[in-house]
Formats: C-alpha cells, sequence, structure tokens
C-alpha cells in the first residue's frame, strides 16, 4: 500500500495514540496506521496537504494549508533528510519498514528530529509519548498478549 504523506506527518504518525481533532480524522488515522503497523507501507512524500488531512479539508476551519504548517514540513523533511541521509521532500518514496520506524522513534526520543514540533499544539502529549517509549502509539507492531503467546512445547 502506498500512503501519501506529508514530510511532518512522518513525525506524527510516531506518537499516535489515537487522539486527534476531529472524530473522522482519528477514524483516518487509525486504519492508515493499522497499514503502517505491518511494516511494508510506501509512504510517497508529498507538499501540503496529505491521506491524513484528508478528513479536515472541508472543515471550517481547515489548518492543513497554514503557512505555519508548510513550514512544519520544511523542518521535519531538512532533520529526516539529514537522519536518513536522502533527500525528504516531495515525490520521495520512502518504505516504512520496522527498521526505519524504530530509526525514526529512537530520532524522535533524542530530539533528533524534533525541530518540526517547535509551537504544536500537541508537544506536550507527544513528548510524554516517547518518554514512555512509544508505549500505546498505533503504529507498533502487534505483540502476543500472554493469552497469545503459544508454548510451542505442548504441540510437539
Ligand atoms: S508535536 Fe506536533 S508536529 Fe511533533 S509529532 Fe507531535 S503532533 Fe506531530
Amino acid at each position: 500500500m502506498t500512503v501519501r504523506l506529508r514530510a511532518h506527518h512522518l513525525l506524527c504518525m510516531l506518537t499516535f495514540i489515537g487522539e486527534g481533532y476531529t472524530p473522522a480524522f482519528v477514524s483516518n488515522f487509525k486504519e492508515i496506521a493499522r497499514e503502517i503497523r505491518g511494516g511494508r507501507t510506501l509512504a510517497e512524500i508529498v507538499q501540503g496537504p496529505d491521506d491524513l488531512c484528508f478528513p479536515l479539508l472541508h472543515e471550517a476551519v481547515c489548518h492543513c494549508h497554514h503557512p505555519n504548517v508548510l513550514l512544519r514540513d520544511a523542518r521535519a523533511a531538512a532533520d529526516l533528510s539529514d537522519l536518513l541521509r536522502s533527500p525528504i521532500g516531495p515525490g520521495k518514496e520512502l518504505l516504512l519498514t520496522e527498521d526505519v520506524l524504530q530509526t525514526l522513534r529512537r530520532s524522535f526520543a533524542d530530539g533528533t528530529i524534533r525541530s518540526a514540533c517547535l509551537d504544536c499544539q500537541w508537544k506536550p502529549l507527544c513528548d510524554m509519548v516517547a518518554e514512555n517509549n512509544f508505549h500505546g502509539t498505533l503504529i507498533l507492531p502487534l505483540t502476543p498478549t500472554s493469552n497469545e503467546t503459544v508454548d510451542s512445547s505442548s504441540h510437539s
């Protein structure tokens, strides 16, 4: 699957725990997060509103074209280009493997790729999620619960 993402949403997806601007935004984000969690999603970087923005585009107040948000994209693109040693910008395709996502999480947690987050209303929440080792985020791979753990010795 290919998901169209603006650059700063490569950060926001890391801390998404099911909260957002509107119920429609959250529902759409959850669907995309489920895809990304599989580790085989191709992100196509776009300029301006992307697949996550889509449910907000018809809202009376839509910030997706706001210059501050475009600046956030530019900052994220610069940080991520440095981190991944490859230009991140419109037209770039990036396979979101679990290795890549882990690299992004590590750099998010240590602050290396957070310049886009300056002045963002969600920053306190995202800081807390990162400090909590991204627990509860929707793109973390599913891990078996104790009930789901298979005791291989019982099948021998
Ligand atoms: S602080 Fe804002 S820009 Fe940064 S990851 Fe969170 S929601 Fe995205």
